[in-house]
């Protein structure tokens, strides 16, 4: 069978100044990298976005398996498949980091028929994009040390610098380290560290600002750290601001690229739903609306990390509100939430299936429970069998949810046409009444506590006395307004990574709380949480490489 860089590679791509055609944005507006990568000039998506008209569809998921679900796949085939059956449709997706490339989980351009092109370029540099943030923010970090060096006018307490270095690497000999050693001449040593460009809060600000004052707005309230009683030292204190958006201001305008069939797809940002909120660009995201009937979107991981940060954060903050969910599932990774080893979910196992089905039934609920219609994708394998697909369906039809079993994967458009159909069917309705699951002026660890008790199904929250008081100091400061992003384990509903299913009555952990001052949310950290993650002992890197023609081999 060919691997997704061959089917890639086999494709016959169009110029992006036709893709910016079909899409309706006008040459002038058109940054061409290349000649199947563009950015579209930001004068001009600003002066879109108001009163942009386009309906939003999120495409979030099960729990993530071992075995694998398909969003971004999903999401590039139903949006393949709407502009197939004649509605104008944009995909608007995440921008892939290289740590997972390079890494265990591949590259994010989709699968099969269903891949946004050029994959090997969207995969690696790109558009620089992630560069420009690591850039950044870097100069944030240089100019943090370079104050102190010059006599430190702020106070700034060196055993409390929160700011860390950023590389889009999976690099775990970068987690601790020692900076300014030397002598006189480099400095005072502290202790310091790397995150991986995707979780730091630059990326979560550069995805989140509405346009450019708004990102230098954000990048002067990132907190670095404290002085020794206390108070908050921020970007703006350091002056650092406007150069960090000097440097932002090109990779800040959305970028344009293609289905393998020929859809237009803006991808733009990409941070990582544990630590920050797992969504493309609100730029992009506006942009798109502004430009097309319908917007169909992805967010990271489970739908009760990605999707609950989706419509919590990124939404209320954007002035969003979606018209329909897909939830999408396999075969496959339910019967691994019933109890069924990796190893044998090639066998048909409709008692599995039955028992693993729990987890797909509660993120249905959760999503219609911010009043959202939902479709379930169910992303078909080679494997399924027909009673297999008819238990899922039924037990989706209990919750008056239709379940499309789809071939974009295998197929192109032509198989996610039911889904594409189904979707509009449930927009047409009218009948997504969007509310967020909490107000903005609930208290910190109330806000906390709801996620954990209506999405997690918690019994309740663990929050030690020095949490507490965290989170009370952080509405003192008038914080006390924003989200919540809640790191945890995206295997599980519980911060247990090993409780598949539908786990409840279990209390969420609350280990720390984390204040992104720029981005705007408080990341509330439950269970181990990785910043800067680390390869395996056999990272794909081992057997990616050129050709004789020069070509990239081996990334997927
Ligand atoms: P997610 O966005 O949920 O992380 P992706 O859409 O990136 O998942 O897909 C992950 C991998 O699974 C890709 O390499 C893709 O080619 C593969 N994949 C997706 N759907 C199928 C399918 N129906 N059959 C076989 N492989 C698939
Ligand atoms: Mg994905």
């Amino acid at each position: 069978m060919a691997t997704d860089l061959e089917i890639a590679r086999a494709a016959t791509l169009q110029p992006i100044d036709a893709i910016a055609a079909r899409a309706g944005i006008p040459e002038e507006a058109l940054i061409p990298f290349g000649r199947f990568k563009a950015k579209i000039d930001q004068r001009y998506a600003r002066s879109r976005t108001e009163g942009a008209a386009g309906r939003l569809i999120l495409v979030t998921g099960i729990s993530p398996t071992p075995a694998g679900e398909g969003k971004t796949t999903t999401t590039i085939g139903l949006g393949d498949a709407l502009n197939a059956i004649g509605r104008r449709t944009m995909i608007c997706l995440r921008e892939p980091s290289l740590g997972p490339c390079f890494g265990v989980k591949g590259g994010a351009t989709g699968g099969g028929k269903a891949q946004v092109a050029p994959m090997e370029e969207i995969n690696l540099h790109f558009t620089g994009d992630f560069h420009a943030i690591t850039a950044a923010n870097n100069l944030l970090a240089a100019m943090i040390d370079n104050h102190i060096y010059w006599g430190n006018a702020l106070g700034l307490d060196t055993r409390r610098i929160a700011w860390r270095r950023a590389m889009d690497m999976n690099d775990r000999a970068l987690r601790s380290t020692v900076a300014s050693l030397g002598g006189v001449a480099n400095g005072f040593p502290r202790e310091d560290g790397f995150d991986i460009t995707v979780a730091s809060e630059v990326m979560a600000i550069f995805c989140l600002a509405r346009d450019l004052d708004d990102l230098q707005a954000r990048l002067g309230r990132i907190i670095v750290g404290s002085t020794r009683d206390g108070q908050p030292v921020t970007a703006r204190d350091l002056k650092a601001d406007g150069a960090m958006a000097a440097l932002l201001r090109d990779a800040f305008a959305p970028n344009l690229v293609q289905t393998l069939e020929g859809s237009p797809a803006l991808v733009h940002g990409g941070p990582f739903a544990n630590i920050a909120h797992g969504c493309n660009s609100v730029a992009a995201t506006r942009l798109g609306l502004s430009l097309a009937e319908l917007v169909v979107t992805e967010a990271g991981f489970g739908a009760d990390l990605g999707a609950e940060k989706f419509l919590d954060i990124k939404c209320p903050s954007a002035g969003l509100a979606p018209s329909a969910c897909v939830v999408v599932a396999t075969v496959r990774a339910l019967k691994m939430h019933g109890g069924v080893a990796k190893a044998d979910l090639g066998r048909e196992d409709v008692a599995a299936l039955r028992r693993g089905v729990v987890n797909l039934a509660r993120h249905v609920e959760n999503m219609q429970g911010f009043g959202l219609p939902v479709v379930v994708a169910l992303n078909a394998f080679t494997t399924d069998t027909p009673a297999e697909i008819a238990a899922v369906r039924e037990a989706m039809a209990a919750l008056g949810t239709e379940t499309v079993h789809c071939t974009h994967w295998a197929d192109g458009a032509a198989g996610a046409t039911a889904l594409a159909e189904a979707v509009l069917r449930r927009i047409e309705a009218g009948e997504a009444r969007f509310v967020p699951l909490y107000e903005p002026a609930l208290p910190l660890a109330e806000k906390i506590r709801r996620i954990a008790q209506r999405i997690y199904r918690a019994s309740d929250v663990q929050i030690p006395g020095p949490v507490a008081a965290r989170l009370k100091r952080f509405e003192e400061q008038g914080f006390g307004h924003v989200p919540v992003c809640i790191a945890k384990t995206q295997y599980s509903f519980s911060a247990d990574p090993t409780a598949l299913g539908a786990p409840e009555g279990h209390v969420l952990p609350v280990r720390e709380v984390r204040l992104s001052a720029g981005a705007g949310f408080v990341v509330a950290i439950c269970g181990e949480i990785m910043t800067m993650p680390g390869l395996p002992r056999r990272p794909a890197a081992e057997t990616i490489g050129l050709n004789v023609e020069g070509e990239i081999e081996g990334l997927f």
